[in-house]
This record gives structure tokens, sequence and C-alpha cells, in this order.
């Protein structure tokens, strides 16, 4: 049965007029679901009977079973049980200016980043979108508090599993959906070429961070397998056509590993790289695993890391080390779970 989480507003009016229904059925629905929170189809009082049925017999409303949950001060971490019993996460972080999101999209990532524990543990299935949306819902309900803002940074490679990521965003953005604005949902893609580029032609205002993690293609490709695809050189001339087209600025991630990439060396050329482009730098402390050798920077790393791009006119901030208290970067929970079976 699909999920009634699955669909876009104009696919489900696609639905509605297919089956003889009026097209705002579709809007009414929405409501219900994403204004109301209700989810039984026969509650729904301007929905008849005989079609509650039919909408109960050919779709799911079934949530998400949450298997477990960490919080702290400033952050929730949520281990969730899909249908079929795999599990993903998402973390709420609290910050002043709002609730934020950081959804999965994929059951485990194929790309293998050497530092990364979503990686570790090989891709079992492209999440759906409803998959995607059911974790805002089931956050939103434990805290009972607006969302504010979405990051697609948790487990999984969101632009190996485009569609239904971009279905989505198209969900959640809609005015009779959770309306999280545009602007306010960033994806982050550790550098599919060729998704940037569609990505870019999107009729969306959603924002587009690139995890780069290095300034040349020797310790790229170390830690990234991807690099070795799409090469350095090729991501920063995707990510240069891409502010062109879309005139919109791009976040770049850049993880501080300890004797890794956060050298003197390493920032200078970061800032080569970089120079004259509408980017800002985020850097992240790493969050270490047992199942690696990487070290987070030390603090004198990472100050200077940051004072010589400052110096060098490249906009930049440090992250807020948001997983830490409870121990774990997004990927740690699942893999610690798994690695239980
Ligand atoms: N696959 C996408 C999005 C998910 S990963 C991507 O790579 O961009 C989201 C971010 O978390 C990436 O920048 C990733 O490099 C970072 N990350 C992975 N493992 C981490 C860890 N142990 N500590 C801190 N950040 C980590
Ligand atoms: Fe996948 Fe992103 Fe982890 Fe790399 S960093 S393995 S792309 S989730």
């Amino acid at each position: 049965m699909r999920s009634i989480f699955d669909y876009k507003l104009e696919d489900l009016e696609e639905y509605f007029e297919s089956i003889g229904e009026k097209k705002f059925k579709a809007r009414q629905i929405f409501e219900w679901i994403y204004k109301k929170h209700i989810y039984d189809f026969y509650e729904m009082s301007n929905i008849s009977k005989s079609l509650s049925e039919k909408l109960n017999n050919e779709f799911s409303t079934d949530l998400l079973t949450i298997k477990t949950k960490q919080t702290s001060k400033l952050t929730n971490k949520y281990l969730f049980e899909l249908d079929d019993g795999n599990l993903i996460e998402a973390v709420l972080m609290k910050h002043d200016y709002g609730m934020s999101i950081c959804v999965s999209s994929q059951v485990g990532c194929n790309m293998g980043c050497t530092f990364c524990e979503s990686g570790r543990l090989k891709k079992v299935r492209d999440l759906t979108a409803g998959d995607m949306v059911k974790q805002i819902i089931m956050i939103q309900e434990d805290i009972n508090e607006r969302i504010d803002s979405v990051v697609v940074m948790g487990i999984g490679e969101p632009f190996d599993n485009y569609k239904n990521v971009m279905d989505f965003v198209r969900i959640i953005n809609s005015p009779y959906g959770i309306e999280i604005g545009a602007r306010h949902i960033t994806i982050s893609t550790s550098g599919i070429i060729p998704m940037i580029e569609k990505y870019g032609d999107e009729d969306l205002q959603t924002n587009l961070a690139i995890s780069l993690h290095a300034p040349n293609n020797e310790l790229r490709s170390k830690l990234m397998g991807v690099n070795r695809a799409y090469p350095l050189e090729d991501l920063i001339d995707a990510i240069k056509k891409y502010i062109d087209k879309t005139n919109r600025r791009v976040t770049i991630e850049y993880l501080l590993l300890k004797d890794v990439n956060d050298d003197e060396k390493c920032a200078n050329e970061l800032a080569d790289l970089l120079k004259g482009m509408n980017v800002y730098v985020n850097l992240i402390p790493y969050n270490e695993t047992s199942h690696t050798e990487y070290k987070t920077s030390p603090k004198e790393h990472v100050m200077k890391f940051y004072d010589i791009l400052k110096k060098r006119k490249i906009n930049v901030t440090i992250r807020k080390k948001f997983g830490d208290e409870i121990d774990a970067a997004c990927g740690q929970l699942r893999a610690n779970e798994v690695n239980k079976l």
C-alpha cells in the first residue's frame, strides 16, 4: 500500500481526478494531515464516508516508530524504525532562532567516505519521500512545536536519491503542507556533479551545501571515493555554474580532521580554491567514532584555520558541535544499533 505521505499535492490531485472526484479534495486531505494533524480518513469531516473508506483501503497513514530518543539541551536525536524494520536517524537542533531538523535520505550510504559511519554501512535502500516527511511529522508531534528549517544531512547521499528527495522538498514546502520556506531547506551533497546541475534547474529557492573536506584531489580522493568519479576541479566548476544560474550562495562544509586536512597549507589551498566565489565555509568539528582512526582537530588548529580563511576574505563560521553531548553525529546512532544485531 502506498503511503499518503509519498504524495505531492499535484500527484494527489491527479489521483482524485482519476477516480472521478474533484481535484480540490487533495488540498483538503493535505490540510487535514499537515495542518490539523489528523491522520484518520474517517475523522476528516468534509470527506464523505464512502470516500474515506476508499482512501483507507488505498493509502497507509502509518507514521514511524521511535526506537530510541536521546535528548540534551540543544538536541534531540531520534532513531526511527521504518515499516520494513530498517532504522534511520533524525536530529532536532534547538537554535535561538527556531527548530531545525536534520533528516536522513537513505538507509546507509554507498559513497563510502572513510570518516563516516553512514557510509561504513552500505546502502540498504533509498527512502521514499514519505519516509522523509514522516521524520518531520514525528518530531513535530513529539515536541509539539513548529519546525522552522530542514537540512538533508542525515544518513545517505540525497543526490543518489534525487527524485524522492525533490518530492519530499515539494511536499514540506507546499503552502497546504508543512509549509517550510524554501530558503529554510538545505540539501547537502558529497558532490555528484550531474545532480548539482539538475538541482540548479529546479524552480525552487532551496539551498545547496557541498561536503568538500579537502582542498586538493589527492587528499579528497583519500577521504571521499566520490572524488575519483567527480574530481575537485570539475566540482568547483559545477558549483560556479550553479551560483551563476541561481544567484544563490552555496555552503561549503569542511570537516576538520586532526593532522589530515587541518594545517595552514590546507587552509591556504582552500582559500585559493574558493577565491571570489559566493560561498561560505562551515568548519565542522569531527565527531570521533570507534571505527576510524580520525581525530577531532584541536582548538588551536581550528582557530588557525579559521583565521587564515578570514584573513583571505573567505566567509567562514565554525559549526557549533551540536551532536557531541549525546555522542553522535548523524549515522552513529544507527551504526551502534546495527552493530548490536
Ligand atoms: N551525504 C551527504 C549528506 C549527509 S552527510 C554529504 O556527504 O554531504 C552530512 C555531513 O556530515 C557531511 O558533510 C559529512 O561529511 C558529515 N559527517 C559525516 N561523518 C561525520 C562525523 N563523524 N563528524 C562530523 N561530521 C560528519
Ligand atoms: Fe555518505 Fe555523506 Fe557519509 Fe559520505 S559523508 S558516506 S556521502 S553520508
